[in-house]
């Protein structure tokens, strides 16, 4: 049969490192590949007390359909946790998605013609990549350090691109880095996207998850010509199962993208966004946040201790103040997908995300990405010293 596919289904392909990551996902498999809040900080006995609140108290209109922008009053809160944020915005400028990811696909869809060019962080989240992919852009990197993107290297790409649509950033605890953008870049992102007249995607679904050091303003709190469009998510600091994140946008913006999401699935859940609201009015969210804090600073600690201890020197690590990543460097020689497939899946049964995967152009083989927030601590101590004991033949 001619499947007929638009040619768009040419960028949609299942990837090598997908199936590795499939096998890593195992039971038996000591797993630093995934990208799970830790399961312990999910608050279900409270979500089922406001699970019996919201059917006794809104029951047919939690069942009902809601619209596309999605539960007023959650809106309306969200507004609030905005302005406290920094970033000053109003109900028309808001609108409920299904978490981060849907914000992805909508700017992408509404954005992105064949050949536009896109400026990503090198490396970046791979998911935005899927995302932005089926409209063929041209993707342009900025390479990081330890304060984030390289703004000269940034300038010299918007000097010589006409076609530059969007830079599309992870401000704070980078997936799949740990890398948080410091506040002078901010400040100088904006300026150079005003300049070169872009759009910036700021994508910050870890931005509370910050157990150490000083919270930094949102590139959106900087934006006075309505050119960032911020997205934002409970994945981390609720649940993900719940599919709920949020988009901040200049008004015309914000309804043109709610538009699309109608197209795409009419409106989140209406239970889980009566959820998400109720939990908010009856506990105290921020207080909530510290507890997942406090348990991530333990494991991040766990997993820079231990690399510290059983890894080569020779390999390099970043140190994040937040978020649920840390990113190994290995020597140019080693390969981590390689490694992964031949020596540690089958070894050690111990898993990562080879960290290729995650360069739009220009891959390096030699990095991967180790998630610390899911496993418990003795598996992190245990993978992270099976880790060090192989690649001590390589290095
Ligand atoms: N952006 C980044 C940088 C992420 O790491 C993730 C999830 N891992 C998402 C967006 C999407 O998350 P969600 O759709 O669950 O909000």
């Amino acid at each position: 049969m001619n499947k007929a596919y638009a040619n768009r289904m040419e960028k949609v392909r299942p990837s090598a490192v997908g199936e590795l990551l499939m096998l890593g996902a195992q039971p038996d498999i000591i797993s630093f590949g995934g990208g799970y809040p830790a399961p312990e900080v999910f608050p279900v006995d409270k979500l089922s007390s406001v699970f019996a609140d919201v059917m006794s108290q809104s029951g047919p209109r939690a069942l009902q359909y809601s619209t596309p922008e999605g539960l007023l009053s959650l809106r309306e809160k969200l507004v609030l946790r905005m302005k406290q944020s920094g970033i000053s915005c109003d109900l028309d400028n808001l609108f409920i998605i299904q978490g981060g990811q849907q914000g992805l696909d909508l700017v992408a869809k509404m954005f992105i013609n064949e050949g536009d060019v896109i400026v990503t962080e090198s490396p970046t989240f791979m998911g935005a990549l899927i995302a932005f992919n089926p409209y063929e852009p041209v993707y342009k990197t900025v390479p990081m350090d330890e304060h984030g993107m390289d703004m000269d290297a940034l300038e010299e790409i918007l000097r010589t691109n006409a076609r530059v649509k969007f830079i599309y950033t992870v401000p704070e605890f980078q997936n799949p880095t740990g890398v948080t953008m410091s506040l002078e870049r901010r400040q100088r992102l904006v300026e150079l996207a005003n300049q070169y007249d872009v759009m910036i995607l700021e994508d910050s679904p870890y931005r509370e998850i910050r157990f150490q050091g000083e919270l930094i303003s949102p590139i959106k709190s900087f934006d006075t010509e309505g050119r960032v469009i911020h997205l934002g998510s409970f994945s981390k600091i609720l649940s993900p199962g719940l599919r709920l994140g949020w988009v901040v946008a200049e008004t015309e913006i914000a309804t043109k993208l709610c538009l699309l999401k109608m197209a795409a699935d009419t409106q989140n859940s209406t239970l889980n966004m009566y959820l998400a609201d109720k939990f908010m009015e009856k506990y105290n969210m921020d207080e909530h946040i510290q507890s997942i804090r406090v348990l991530y600073k333990e494991k991040k600690e766990t997993m820079i201790e231990a690399v510290r201890q059983y890894l080569p020197s020779t390999v390099s690590y970043t140190n994040p103040e937040g978020g649920l990543f840390t990113w190994l460097t290995f020597p140019q020689h080693v390969d981590a997908t390689t490694l992964m497939r031949d020596r540690l899946l089958p070894e050690a049964k111990v898993a990562y995300v080879p960290g290729s995967t995650f360069f739009p152009v220009d891959e390096e083989v030699n990095h991967c990405r180790m998630n610390y927030s899911g496993a418990s601590k003795e598996n992190i101590i245990k993978g992270v010293a099976a880790l060090g004991t192989i690649l001590k033949e390589y290095c």
